[in-house]
């Protein structure tokens, strides 16, 4: 699947072709994926359609996004898979509110007793578990989830060895949050990237009453995205980066299938084209 077909389903996710759960969502959102790793000590725990990612340290670990709230026991089962304890997890961070990253949050720190660790733009949507502002689709509920600290711009989670580093990219929602950890594979140091989402999916954005300088939000976040130097780029939809297709090179014996240090570029430039697509299109209905 090209990048274009990735981020066209990405704008509507209730409302594109294919098989579609009773609720409407995609079924590989919430179908088992394989756990491996991927560079350094970052590693895949998602479902199919949904990303998760662990970072293993010595001191505990790190889990970005829940996925589906039907997708933590998935998320967990594969944790146990690699041969980690869930318990072992300690931080939880989020790449943004919405149900498809964010729903699984409450499982999962329920029974990791882990630390949630957000942006303060987030904090609203992943308490009340709603998407916070104007949208087409009336936001779409998931379990709330207590955030323990809030993080700014430029900041570093640290645990143990780890430390990974907020970016605050708003528009997607108001507190998207791209993370960037810097790993070593086989000897050679590389920026991994996990990205939000740049995606409008639904967002009004003219005259947005809860959250009226989203528009602006987004500019600016396409500028200060395309400034992170990244080596791996880990989307939060594994079919945005082809994780399968890399997954296969990896079996196959491909050292590091998922280095690529212009795929974000790439990534980001689609992006924006459909970006300013919809703003096109929603300007002239004002
Ligand atoms: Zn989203």
């Amino acid at each position: 699947m090209n990048v274009k077909t990735t981020l066209i389903l990405a704008l509507s996710a209730a409302t594109m072709a294919g098989a579609a759960s009773a609720q409407g969502w995609p079924a590989e959102w919430t179908k088992p994926a394989a756990p491996y790793r991927i560079v350094g000590n970052v590693w895949f725990v998602g479902t199919e359609g949904i990303a998760s990612y662990l970072i293993s340290g010595s001191q505990g670990h790190i889990v970005i996004d829940g996925g589906m709230p039907e997708g933590a026991p998935l998320v967990e089962a594969n944790i146990r898979k690699l041969g980690f304890k869930v318990e072992d997890v300690k931080i939880l961070l989020n790449t943004h509110a919405h149900i498809d990253h964010a729903g699984g949050l409450a499982q999962l720190k329920a029974d990791t007793k882990a630390r949630l660790y957000a942006a303060k733009g987030d904090e609203e949507g992943l308490e009340k578990g709603v998407h916070v502002g104007d949208s087409d689709y009336g936001g779409a509920a998931f379990p709330p989830v207590k955030v323990d600290r809030t993080v700014k711009d430029l900041q570093t989670v640290k645990l143990g060895e780890i430390a990974i580093t907020a970016h605050i990219t708003p528009g997607h929602t108001r507190g998207c949050t791209t993370w960037t950890l810097p790993v070593v594979e086989r000897d050679r140091p590389l920026n991994v990237t996990f990205y939000c989402s740049t995606s409008v999916a639904g967002n009004v954005l003219f005259g947005n009453r809860a959250y009226p300088q989203i528009l602006a939000d987004y500019q600016a976040s396409f500028a200060k995205l395309r400034a992170i130097p990244t080596d791996v780029f880990l989307p939060n939809h594994p079919e945005f980066a082809d994780l399968a297709g890399k997954r296969q090179r990896q079996t196959r014996g491909e050292p590091t299938p998922f280095v690529d240090p212009a795929e974000m570029g790439r990534f980001i430039d689609a992006s924006q084209a459909a970006f300013d697509r919809e703003v096109a299109k929603q300007e002239t209905r004002r």
